[in-house]
């Protein structure tokens, strides 16, 4: 493990008082083979937050690499997601044992709902098992990901749990202003995936964003991170590259000015979604 100083990522605190680390790790995509191998990269670079998912199928090389790092648990912090075809309460109980077992951990930071899927009817079951997952000690803190705006007032008015964090599609081109707007009167912190917009746009070669960067000596990578943390937002950019890894979290230390991040602003786009709509997404 490297004895090197690291970046100091800022953490913000849930409404249930814990804290997260603003800036982590996402695995998504990351072939199972190598997850081990790049999320050690990343622990190593001083990452202590990482975002993985049932369905990515790289649980267990995330978990070998957190056993392996000697890093205490509880400076860590996992995320981890319940997949569709687990909603049924007893369902979600079983996947979120089997995905601890996977990690090798006895309990995740954090459990999602990974999306609403409304076709499907059973997200209010859902969030139940996440609320019975909770009191059993097996996750700290529970969220969701991909809640169209009317099925997150409908697990809030169901259960009267809200959820401390909501993971959406978010970047420059893909503000989310009216979650964003909700997420707030709840006191829901909001997490961005796609932060660096997939690599499917042209946002990291946007002019608005690479003269930022070059005013900063920064990457544009590191800019528009730098944008979602001025936000106030939870963000886990993805990378297997050496260097990208170390470089988004040096983000962190990147200070945008209130105009850069306005013009930023600016950059938002009705078109700007690139992943699926959580309103029609089937299992
Ligand atoms: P991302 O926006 O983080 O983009 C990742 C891609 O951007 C990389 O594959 C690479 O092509 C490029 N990239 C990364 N660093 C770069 C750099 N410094 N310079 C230039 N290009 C760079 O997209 P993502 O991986 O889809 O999202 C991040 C994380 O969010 C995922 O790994 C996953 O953990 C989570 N996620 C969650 C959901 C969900 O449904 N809840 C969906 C997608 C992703």
């Amino acid at each position: 493990m490297s004895t090197a100083s690291h970046p100091v990522v800022p953490t913000l605190t849930f409404r249930d008082g814990r804290t997260i680390p603003q800036l982590g790790y996402g695995v998504f995509k990351v072939d199972p083979d190598i997850a081990a191998d790049v999320t050690a990269q990343a622990l190593a670079a001083g990452y202590r937050h990482l975002d993985t998912a049932r369905i990515y199928k790289n649980e267990e090389g995330v978990g070998r690499a957190i056993a392996e790092s000697g890093i205490p648990r509880e400076e860590l912090f996992v995320t981890t997601k319940l997949w569709n075809d687990a909603h049924a309460f007893d369902d979600g109980i079983a996947a979120c044992e089997a995905s601890l077992e996977r990690l090798g951990l006895d309990y995740v930071d954090l459990y999602l709902v990974h999306w609403a899927v409304p076709s499907q009817g059973k997200y209010v079951e859902a969030w139940k098992a996440l609320i019975a997952l909770q009191q059993k000690g097996l996750v700290r803190t529970i969220g969701v990901s991909n809640f169209p705006k009317e099925q997150l007032a409908e697990i809030i008015e169901a259960t009267d749990v809200v959820p401390a964090i909501h993971q959406i599609e978010l970047h420059p081109y893909f503000q989310q202003r009216e979650l964003r707007a909700i997420h707030e009167e709840h006191g829901i912190l909001t997490q961005s995936w796609g932060p660096l917009g997939q690599g499917k746009s042209d946002l990291l070669e946007n002019p608005t964003i690479t003269a930022i960067a070059e005013a900063h000596g920064a990457s544009p990578a590191q800019v528009v991170l730098a944008w979602h943390l001025a936000h106030g937002i939870v963000t886990i950019p993805k990378s297997v590259t050496p260097s990208r890894i170390v470089e988004n979290l040096a983000a962190v230390e990147v200070a945008l000015t209130a105009e850069e991040v306005a013009a930023i602003d600016e950059l938002d786009r009705p078109d700007g979604r690139g992943g699926a709509d959580p309103a029609t997404k089937t299992a």
